[in-house]
């Protein structure tokens, strides 16, 4: 999603974009994302808010243009225990308290707040249409070495998340491992999260006839899932909605987050070569995706000035 988003970017402000990935993007980490908008496993450091709340309008402009892959939805974070709204809620249009007694039971405190939720799989093939209407098209390789096959004149883009601990050597990266499960939506219309610190996590994610079911977060790396894991994570939803329990299961998904201390943003040059990086994001890559194009297309046009 880093990469798509950034060549629509540069390919929207005048670039030629060559895109290059080594897996078809359903084969992501990004594809097999939630996704809610929002900071999880990432520093929020200024540039990552700023970010973030560009990559909200964004999303909220595109699900008003009908594109039915993003969407605004009502609905509620919560804790077992005491919660401040965070800053980045209360700059949110709507974001509200809620009563103690207008929670799922246990539950001590939270807000509401409208959030972008997105249907990866189908919001990746969206931006590849968006791309391909400007002539550029996904061509599979393995990359072995940045400068590559590149000529002088050309600027490099690494958006390739955790390729980049081989690519860019940079062993500031690790992955954070993370199952969901896809099951039929029983008819929910609003979102619900927990404040997750553990390994368990509570996300529900309407959307249309699918509901996603999160989750879970670990240092494994292996992605064949463990039955009793999947149903824990069904389970735990079901706690809060029961009608959850007997959703037909439609699959799940399982993906490494590229965590980092703090989001790679920046140039340097690399045999002759101006590469701009741009990854990172750990759990909120999603979230800040047009925040973080945008400002790999400005930082193009400032370096081609
Ligand atoms: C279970 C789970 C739930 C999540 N939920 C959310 C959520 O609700 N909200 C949210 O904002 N985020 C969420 N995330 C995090 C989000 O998915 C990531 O931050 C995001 O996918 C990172 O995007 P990326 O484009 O950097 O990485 P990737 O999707 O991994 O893409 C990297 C690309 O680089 C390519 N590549 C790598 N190395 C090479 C190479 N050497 N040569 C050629 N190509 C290469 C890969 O093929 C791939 O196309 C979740 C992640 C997981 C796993």
């Amino acid at each position: 999603v880093i990469g798509l988003t950034a060549a629509v970017c540069l390919a929207e402000s005048g670039f030629g974009v060559r895109l290059i990935s080594d897996r078809r993007p359903l084969k992501t980490a990004s594809a097999n994302s939630g996704a809610i908008w929002g900071p999880f496993l990432s520093a929020l450091e200024p540039r990552v808010r700023e970010w973030s709340f560009e990559t909200y309008t964004e999303f909220e402009r595109l699900a008003r243009r009908g594109v039915k892959s993003v969407q605004m939805l009502p609905g509620t974070f919560a804790a077992h225990d005491g919660l401040d709204i965070p800053s980045w809620v209360k700059q949110l249009p709507g974001a509200v308290e809620c009563r103690r007694d207008a929670l799922p039971e246990g539950y001590v405190s939270g807000y509401r707040y409208v959030s972008p939720v997105v249907d990866m799989p189908a919001y990746l093939g969206y931006l590849r249409r968006r791309l391909a209407s400007r002539g550029t098209h996904l061509e599979i390789a393995h990359v072995t070495s940045l400068a590559e096959r590149a000529f002088p004149e050309e600027l490099i883009v690494n958006c390739t998340g955790l390729g980049s601990i081989a690519l860019a050597a940079d062993h500031n990266l690790s992955h954070s491992r993370g199952f969901l499960v896809v099951v039929d939506n029983p008819g929910l219309e609003e979102f619900f999260s927990e404040r997750g610190d553990g390994p368990n996590l509570v996300n529900i994610l309407p959307q249309g006839d699918k509901i996603v079911l999160g989750g879970t977060v670990d240092a494994a790396e292996d992605l064949e899932p463990d039955e009793a894991v999947l149903q824990a994570i069904v389970d735990r939803c079901a706690a809060i909605f029961p009608e959850l329990l007997t959703s037909p299961r439609r699959g799940y998904r399982a993906g490494l987050r590229p965590c980092r201390t703090t989001v790679r943003f920046g140039c340097e040059q690399l045999d002759g070569h101006d590469v701009i990086h741009s990854y990172g994001h750990g759990g909120s890559g999603v979230s800040v995706s047009w925040g973080a194009g945008r400002a790999v297309a400005s930082l193009a046009a400032e370096l081609r000035r």
